[in-house]
């Protein structure tokens, strides 16, 4: 079947001129084995009606879907990598192939990743690894399951090349991935206007942007619109940041070509999630230094920020792009607070200082004992509520000693949020559901050495589950 009467194209990106993308052609695959589609995912855009063939002409080949722009675009953009300013980048192995309407009416990118080699491919083959592909789809059902703000993986093909790289035994297998994703307009897209001195097209890209996805900046004008627009991509990224922090997670490569105008995580890549608390835990091996380590994320946004920003003083003002900047620390502050709660399934205390202390007590305790990050949320969801389920389950004997009470005795203060939710079967296991790099390695390794998917399959049902237990009794 056809696409469905969900569907609605709207290429809008395509329209903002030839600077913007150039125009590319999806390479001529030797297989195309269809892995994972998302179709909870493809109904929200009037894709599920596809049949798998036709969701492999659309997502292997890229056949055109209907009423949508020709051709596709390799999205030009620069970008600071690890704070050196690289204006060779650009979308080197991946396009954006169509834009529609999801059923609430918001627009959202269909981007590939592994489709091919564009001009902004440098050395680069343009291709992904199945691995890479496999990762992702894990990573974003994993964050979209506790409620991050996250692109979603909708379609992954296995493409049937060998591919050489220096991370992964080789030769490896290739795929290519299209993903879901508001924008993909990155800080690095406006930095690329700002380098190459083109005002006229930075104002373009803030028009556009505001448009689409921040209607309400139209009501200002020129220079304050810049800054509206630097202040509500602040608020959005303090609340997806804040959201890795409580699911632990390690994006690993935080350039500003990785962050976009939406705040959504994407552009998975060496990502990590904490086995145990510790701000010092870095995902990537080539981040030596431990600039994007999981305690320097936070900073990381800012910087990131101020370099958007930045990129933006052509056409605004500087005091009130450095007001609008001013907006993340506090948002990010509030925000984390409000992830972490939301992970432990506890309210926010009446006294607004009490939340603070518990969860730097939180922390402190968690860093001290290595209790496991996921298994310490999975026990104390909900608070005192589950005081007796911890300590009856396999991390009783983490829960004791000078740390632990000094974390322990504020629970009192803290009111379960819909504590209904526990009943939840996942909740009836012993063990969380999580995604720390020995699980990764493992699964992949049995579709590395015998074709054997079931590993992933299992991940991504428990994963389903979790986010069941999550939502459960909440109306969204
Ligand atoms: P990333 O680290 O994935 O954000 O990529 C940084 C830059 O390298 C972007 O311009 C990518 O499009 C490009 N790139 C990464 N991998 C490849 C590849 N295999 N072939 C071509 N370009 C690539
Ligand atoms: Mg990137």
């Amino acid at each position: 079947m056809p696409v469905s009467s969900a569907y609605q194209p709207d290429p809008q990106f395509f329209g903002l001129g030839p600077e913007f993308g150039d125009p590319v052609q999806a390479v001529d695959f030797p297989m195309h084995r269809l892995v994972w589609r998302d179709q909870r995912a493809a109904e929200s855009v009037g894709l599920e009606t596809l049949s798998d063939d036709e969701w492999v002409a659309h997502f292997g080949r890229f056949e055109t879907l209907p009423n949508m722009a020709q051709p596709p675009v390799a999205m030009r953009y620069h970008g600071h990598q690890f704070r050196t300013y690289n204006p060779q980048l650009g979308d080197g192995r991946g396009f954006l192939f169509g834009q529609l309407r999801d059923q609430k009416g918001r627009l959202l990118d269909l981007g590939t990743k592994g489709s091919g080699q564009t001009p902004w491919s440098r050395q680069g083959d343009g291709r992904l690894t199945l691995k890479g592909g496999v990762r992702e789809v894990l990573a974003a059902r994993m964050l979209e399951a506790q409620g991050v703000p996250t692109s979603k993986a909708l379609s992954l093909i296995e493409t049937g090349e060998n591919l050489i790289r220096s991370d992964e035994p080789s030769p490896t297998r290739s795929a290519v991935l299209v993903r879901l994703q508001h924008s993909h307009v990155r800080f690095g897209t406006f930095q690329r206007h700002a380098f190459l001195d083109a005002p006229e097209r930075l104002t373009a890209l803030v028009d556009h942007c505001a448009a689409v996805y921040y209607p309400h900046l139209q009501a200002l004008d020129g220079p304050e619109r810049a800054a509206g627009l630097v202040r509500d991509v602040a608020l959005a990224t303090a609340d997806m940041v804040a959201g890795w922090m409580a699911a632990g997670f390690v994006h690993g490569v935080l350039n500003t070509d990785n962050m976009n105008v939406t705040g959504e995580s994407f552009d998975y890549g060496p990502w990590r999630f904490l086995p145990v608390a510790d701000g010092n835990f870095t995902a990537a091996y080539f981040d030596q230094t431990g600039l994007y380590a999981y305690g320097r994320q936070p900073e990381a946004g800012l910087w990131n920020l101020k370099q958007l920003a930045g990129a933006l003083t052509p056409i605004g003002e500087l005091d009130s792009l450095t007001e609008a900047v001013r907006a993340y620390p506090p948002a990010f502050a509030q925000a984390q607070q409000a992830a972490l709660l939301r992970r432990l399934g506890l309210q926010f205390a009446a006294e607004p200082d009490d939340n603070r202390t518990m969860l730097d007590a939180m922390f402190a305790f968690m860093a001290r004992s290595g209790v496991s990050w996921d298994g310490f949320f999975h026990d104390w969801f909900g608070g005192l509520v589950s005081e007796a389920r911890a300590l009856a389950g396999p991390r009783a004997d983490d829960y004791k000693g000078e740390d632990f009470e000094a974390w322990f005795k504020w629970l009192d203060r803290f009111q379960p949020e819909r504590p209904d939710r526990l009943s939840h079967p996942y909740f009836q296991g012993a063990e969380p559901v999580s995604l720390v790099i020995e699980e990764v390695e493992a699964l992949w390794a049995k579709i590395a050495e015998d074709d054997d998917w079931s590993g992933f399959h299992q991940k991504l049902a428990d994963i389903t589950s979790l986010r069941e237990a999550l939502a459960e009794g909440c109306s969204g």
